[in-house]
């Protein structure tokens, strides 16, 4: 199995053509002198361009039955799947993250397009919301027309597909719009949903922040899904007030674990908690970011985790021996180190942990040991900010008081977790983290089903996704009063008996 790299390129992709478009290379995080493939550097043009059509796709698209529309997007699905395992190597070359990590988010992304399909077939009934002698009133939901899908590079395939399936299944045509950090996969994948679609209904429009921002601001763009960092959620969030859209906004995270008196340190403990922390390098929204533990196990813990982060072995995503592949791209690795270099000036104490798989190619990619950091203060940016990379910081706590309300002082608060052997004292925990999702002795992808709303409270974003949460965030309801009586409405004197 190998990608032919010369043919791989992410292109503006509308109405079924490619548009011509200045072009950057992608290259290999694993190896950055190696070129993965191209990407077109998409511009506001572009995206004039895709929701001209998409406003054309619209009216038939919209006024489908669902069932038929889920047809098409099985139909889609079926068409990806013997993909999987070729874009899933795709995706490791341009993203870095390791082969099964990549192949759980490809084959993941297939799987959402034939959940939506499923969903989705009940937007043909309306439902009875009221029905007496007076008439009946029905509920019903209705696409909302032109969607924008801005998505980050972390998990592309199934970040993309999680706003693409509800997006398509409840009615709307979409320009999606791929970062250019990480393309290839998603623009292969989109371009040949698109390809089942009618023309129109689903085009792409890769490139940097250009065309993201034409989207966010086109005056006939009526819903933009993003997801992305808490940053350009706000520039979104702005340039979308002028036409008042309708925004679901899936922004960073600084996720905290409480390991709690009531827990037992055992190795499954720490193995879950280290796979929450270092999956993709902790390059996920929802990563561990901040480990608070008990004063009474802080010892064990620390000992028992590092020992645990000690067996990561770093490298090259496809090679089948590596446990974290490098970071996605020379920001993102600076960033990080630049964490670290400011940790160890105030004091903290940092352990590089793991194995390199390859010592003569470190330097040729954007790799980093886990780090393990103890010893900061709470003012520290790699306590206080979003890392998004493979350093954590563990904290001591004497009381549950204390650890909530550090938990709870950040502008984030996407999702949390709480170990513990105590079912009531974990729950009661639970109940004080203000975020949208809190996990009990578990802190992972695959951990928020597609049944469960996943989503932020504060800075962490607007709106849920996943299941009939994202559904109804891609459709409007509409009410239908259809009344046989009005005699119960008040009615003026002057409009006579
Ligand atoms: P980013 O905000 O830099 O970029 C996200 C997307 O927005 C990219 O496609 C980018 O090209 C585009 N963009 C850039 N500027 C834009 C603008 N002005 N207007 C419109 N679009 C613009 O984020 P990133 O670095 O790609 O991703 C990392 C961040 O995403 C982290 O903060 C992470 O926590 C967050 N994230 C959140 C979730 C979630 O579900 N809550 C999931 C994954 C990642």
């Amino acid at each position: 199995m190998s990608v032919d790299v010369g043919a791989v390129s992410a292109d503006v992709y509308v109405g079924g053509k490619i548009l011509p478009a200045a072009r950057d290379v992608v290259r290999k995080p694993a190896r950055t002198s190696e070129v993965v493939g191209q990407v077109a550097l998409g511009t506001a043009a572009h995206v004039d361009a895709a929701v001209a059509e998409a406003v054309g796709a619209a009216p038939s698209w919209a006024g489908m039955r669902a069932s038929d529309r889920a047809d098409s997007l099985e139909a889609a699905a079926a068409v990806l799947t013997p993909r999987i395992d070729r874009l899933a190597e795709l995706l490791t070359r341009e993203q870095g993250k390791t082969l099964w990590e990549a192949r759980a988010d490809v084959a993941g992304a297939v799987s959402v397009l034939r959940h939506y399909a499923g969903l989705s077939r009940a937007l043909d009934t309306d439902d009875v919301f009221r029905a007496d002698e007076r008439g009946a009133v029905w509920r019903g939901r209705r696409p909302i027309g032109v969607a924008g899908v801005i998505v980050p590079w972390n998990s592309p395939a199934y970040l993309g597909f999680l706003a693409i399936g509800p997006a398509l299944a409840g009615g709307n045509t979409v320009v999606v719009k791929p970062s250019e950090l990480a393309p290839l996969a998603l623009s292969e994948m989109a371009s040949a949903v698109a390809d089942c679609l009618p023309s129109g209904v689903l085009s792409v429009v890769p490139g940097a922040g250009e065309p993201g921002a034409a989207l966010a601001a086109h005056p006939t763009v009526r819903k933009i899904l993003f997801t992305g960092s808490t940053e350009t959620g706000r520039s979104i969030m702005k340039a979308a007030a002028g036409t008042l859209k309708n925004l679901s906004l899936e922004l960073g995270g600084n996720d905290p674990a409480l390991v709690l008196e009531s827990a037992t340190i055992s190795d499954d403990l720490v193995t879950e908690l280290m796979l929450g922390t270092f999956a993709i390098s902790g390059q996920v929204c929802f990563s561990v970011k901040r480990i608070y533990v008990h004063r009474s196990h802080w010892a064990a813990l620390v000992g028992k985790f590092c020992d645990a982060v000690d067996r990561l072995v770093v490298g090259n995503g496809l090679d089948p021996s590596v446990s974290m592949g490098p970071l996605n791209n020379r920001r993102q690795y600076e960033r990080v180190r630049g964490l670290l270099a400011d940790a160890e000036s105030r004091g903290g104490e940092l352990r590089a942990l793991g194995r390199k798989a390859d010592e003569a190619s470190w330097s040729e990619g954007y790799f980093l040991l886990p780090h393990v950091v103890t010893g900061l203060p709470d003012s520290a940016p790699l306590i206080a900010e979003e890392q998004f990379g493979p350093a954590v910081p563990i904290i001591a706590f004497d009381r549950d008081d204390e650890a909530v309300a550090a938990a709870n002082g950040t502008e984030f608060g996407l999702a949390a977790s709480v170990w513990s052997d105590d079912d009531a004292h974990a729950l009661a925990v639970a109940r004080r983290l203000h975020c949208g999702t809190v996990f009990r002795n578990v802190h992972r992808a695959g951990a928020s089903d597609m049944t469960m709303p996943f989503g932020g409270f504060k800075q962490s974003g607007i709106g849920r996704m996943h299941g009939l949460a994202a559904l109804e965030a891609c459709t409007e309801s509409q009410i239908v009063a259809n009344y046989k009586d009005v005699t119960h409405l008040p009615r003026p004197p002057w409009a006579g008996d």
